[in-house]
């Protein structure tokens, strides 16, 4: 075997293999219910098969144009004018990307020059700091304070600085499932105004929002929809989270820095699923009936939950439910997942995980986008805890 004969030196000295990745492998190896990395057990509609298959045999297999497909990139102006009111130019304002991973890493990378300030919100995706990391920018946290994980607009003001380049925000927000409501977004827009502040808006659960709430796309609000990079994908919407698919929606001068980068990262996202998303996305209820569906899983986990231990946060939107866990057990939420996960044999995420200094509320995520039959069994052995 080779060894690298000198010292590494890391470009990012604190990062280790991500809490998702270690808890599942953990959750496999003891043969857990895995409610911990997010992501369905169940299939997508064959139909949307069929429409990939199709493509394949009809020889779409080479590179799409850089941007992405026409078709669905024109799919996607035309579902972002209906839903939010914002009409984008779908040559220059829509690109294709290879999951919300990389069109956040990516706007990041173009926008972000060493120095500068981005400010984002703890619990936080654990993508966003390496990002901004490795392009040089200094983090700013702004914490997100339980059981209501709200933002404190004061606090982001005081905070805000002539270095401040970019503020990234994710609502539906994981790992906490909060949604933000129009005066969130008025407070943003109010704080961000005559600077040259770029949002960064990860969107990725943006169907599944529940009791009647409305997400606030940055594409509603025209004045954040100038400012503003608007990541989403198709992982969440569609169940088909390994297939790495999203994009990326944003003003014309801002988007052409975005593809500068793009095109040397990945160029382009593979041809045939671009195509079959664009057809299966032509029918609305595909996207718009998301949001009960989920509810319902919502309603059924909680409702096993209820007469437990856990003290159930409140979840207004994604497919997470935040459970604390002090009255079962004292210890930190590492080595409280570890046990569930192998003695209990029920996987879930540590919610430090989302934290730089690993604050540790004795909180932990379950995903419920799982059948109704794996979320019962994990209920089962939940309650008895
Ligand atoms: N942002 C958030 C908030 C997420 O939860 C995820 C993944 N679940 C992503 C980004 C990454 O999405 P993708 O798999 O499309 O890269
Ligand atoms: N976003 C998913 C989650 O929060 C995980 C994606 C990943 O493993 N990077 O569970």
């Amino acid at each position: 075997m080779p060894h690298f004969p000198a010292s590494v030196t890391s470009r990012l000295p604190d990062v280790g293999t991500t809490i998702f990745t270690i808890v599942s492998r953990m959750a496999d190896e003891a043969g857990a219910i895995n409610l911990s990395q997010g992501f369905p057990d169940f299939n997508a509609e064959p139909v949307l098969f069929d429409r990939v298959a199709h493509y394949m045999h009809a020889g779409y297999n080479q590179y799409p144009p850089m941007a992405g497909v026409p078709a669905l990139r024109e799919a996607i102006v035309a579902k972002t004018a209906a839903l939010y009111g914002t009409q984008y130019d779908a040559e220059s304002e829509v690109t294709i990307v290879a999951g919300a991973t990389q069109g956040l890493f990516t706007a990041v990378a173009a926008l972000v020059h060493p120095g500068d300030e981005v400010i984002i919100f703890e619990p936080a995706y654990d993508s966003y700091a390496p990002a901004i990391e490795l392009a040089g920018g200094v983090v700013v946290r702004m914490p997100l304070h339980e059981p209501e994980y709200r933002p404190d607009w004061a606090q982001v003001a005081a905070h805000i600085s002539p270095r401040t380049r970019m503020i990234m925000i994710n609502t539906p927000h994981n790992p906490t499932g909060t949604v933000w409501d129009a005066e969130d977004m008025a407070q943003l827009a109010a704080l961000v105004r005559d600077t040259h502040i770029v949002i960064v808006s990860d969107e990725v659960y943006e169907h599944i929002v529940f009791d009647g709430r409305q997400h606030e796309s940055c594409a509603r609000h025209p004045e954040l929809a100038a400012r503003s990079v608007i990541v989403s994908g198709f992982g969440k919407t569609y169940h088909i989270t390994g297939w790495k698919i999203g994009h990326v929606l944003a003003p014309a001068e801002l988007m052409a820095e975005f593809r500068k980068v793009h095109q040397f990262n990945v160029f382009t996202v593979n041809t045939p699923m671009q195509y079959a998303l664009a057809d299966y996305m032509a029918e609305p209820q595909r996207y718009l009936g998301l949001a009960a569906f989920y509810q319902a899983k919502r309603d059924r986990f909680r409702a096993a939950l209820s007469g437990s231990r856990f003290e159930l946060l409140p979840c207004e939107g994604t497919y997470f439910q935040l459970a604390r866990y002090s009255a079962i057990d004292e210890r930190g939420d590492l080595v409280f997942v570890e046990w569930l996960t192998r003695e209990i044999g029920v996987a879930a995420i540590p919610v430090s995980a989302f934290f730089a200094d690993g604050h540790d509320a004795r909180v932990i995520r379950f995903c419920f986008a799982k059948h109704d039959d794996t979320l019962d069994a994990a209920c089962e052995r939940l309650v008895k805890l």
